[in-house]
């Protein structure tokens, strides 16, 4: 068992501060890494607030873990002490269900060990996550991380890379395809990188008119800004892939009017409240919406091995801990470029 310091909130209501626990012991199996950034996604707002319900208190957010392996158990064989490390939204999983056994942990039957707000895989130790100086891990769960890549650009990839990247390859996007990301925050700047990354001619569909020529610079082709409506309706029957990445309640049936026939709008980003879907937008053309979570444990790896190859990362603003309630109100302000990572070495200080 090792103290730990971390950050947390004790209750839905209040803000995140300094806590500390004890983890786990390194089991045969496991890796303890020492956390050196964590980036902040804005599920962790939604736990935080428990605006998707069922949080637990006292809880450690943070599932975009990067880090340095500082002991390892008898049996680890993937890494040695010393080896760069990350982990993303979940430490275990059943094994042994069929989604397992296909490399889909995150859709898990019996459901994935969360990375925070969840338990470990004895049902009733509760997990903390990255706001904190360590983490212990099954290396099964743990992915491999290059010592080519700026590291605080790397840990949003463990959450933010993974759930973009892995809806964009689902459907199969290639050269010459139309898709358009809806919001430019740390999923949609990735999703931005990515799909434009594959060939795809790429539309950033925004509500913030100051965020046009960062979204050029991300690599987007176009920009739209949602609220002006002669803009969207130049725009109208025209993507083939519409990925939502929008974290507070809005309206589908904008967004599913802007796809041709055949069309897929993926969601990602997850507000509190439902949306309507109203079936003529749909049939119309023929269109679909479908949902995507996260990504398997060899879908990340593969992720990270394509960043590396590629030279992508995520653009950060790297901040203290103590910073941490302030960036919170500016992610729920839009005002993030693209996404906030936690220097780990704050929290020792
Ligand atoms: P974020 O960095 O805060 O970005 C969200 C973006 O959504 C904002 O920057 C803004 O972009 C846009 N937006 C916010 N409010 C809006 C509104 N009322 N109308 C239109 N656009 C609005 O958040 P994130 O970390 O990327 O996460 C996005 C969502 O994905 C969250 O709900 C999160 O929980 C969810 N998520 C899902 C998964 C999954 O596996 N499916 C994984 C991680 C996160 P503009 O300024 O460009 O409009
Ligand atoms: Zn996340
Ligand atoms: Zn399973």
């Amino acid at each position: 068992m090792s103290n730990t310091k971390a950050y947390a909130a004790q209750s839905a209501t209040s803000l995140l501060a300094p806590f500390s626990f004890n983890r786990r012991a390194v089991e045969a199996h496991d890796v303890q890494i020492e956390i050196l950034y964590c980036g902040v996604c804005h599920s962790d707002i939604h736990q935080v607030r428990n605006e998707w319900g069922g949080s637990i208190f006292p809880m450690v957010p943070g599932h975009e873990i990067v880090g340095r392996v500082a002991q390892v158990g008898n049996h680890v064989k993937k890494f040695k002490i010393g080896d760069l490390a990350g982990v993303g939204c979940f430490v275990d999983s059943c094994r042994e269900c069929p989604q397992c056994k296909a490399g889909l942990e995150q859709y898990c039957e019996v459901g994935m060990n969360s990375t925070y707000n969840g338990y470990e895989k004895d049902g009733k130790t509760p997990t903390y996550g990255g706001y904190s100086t360590n983490i212990v891990v099954d290396e099964n769960y743990v992915l491999k991380i290059s010592e080519k890549l700026q590291l605080t650009g790397v840990a949003p990839l463990l959450c933010a890379g993974i759930t973009t990247y892995s809806p964009l390859r689902h459907v199969g996007v290639k050269k010459g395809d139309k898709v358009a990301v809806v919001g430019l925050g740390g999923l949609g700047h990735m999703a931005v990188k990515f799909a434009s990354s594959f060939g795809a001619e790429v539309t950033m569909l925004s509500s913030s008119p100051t965020k046009e020529a960062g979204a050029k610079k991300l690599g987007a082709h176009h920009f739209v800004l949602t609220s002006d409506a002669k803009q969207l309706n130049a725009v109208k029957n025209k993507f083939d892939v519409i990925l939502n990445t929008v974290s507070a309640p809005h309206q589908y049936a904008t967004y599913l009017n802007l796809l041709t026939v055949n069309g897929t709008m993926i969601v990602v980003g997850a507000p509190p409240k439902p949306s309507e879907v109203p079936a003529l937008n749909l049939i119309i053309k023929r269109r679909s919406i479908v949902g995507s979570l996260i990504g398997g444990i060899a879908e990340t790896q593969e992720m990270l091995d394509y960043c590396a190859e590629c030279n992508i990362v995520s653009d950060v603003e790297v901040i203290d801990i103590s910073y941490i309630n302030q960036a919170y109100e500016r992610m729920l302000k839009n005002d993030v470029r693209y996404r906030f990572v936690i220097d780990i070495a704050s929290l020792k200080k």
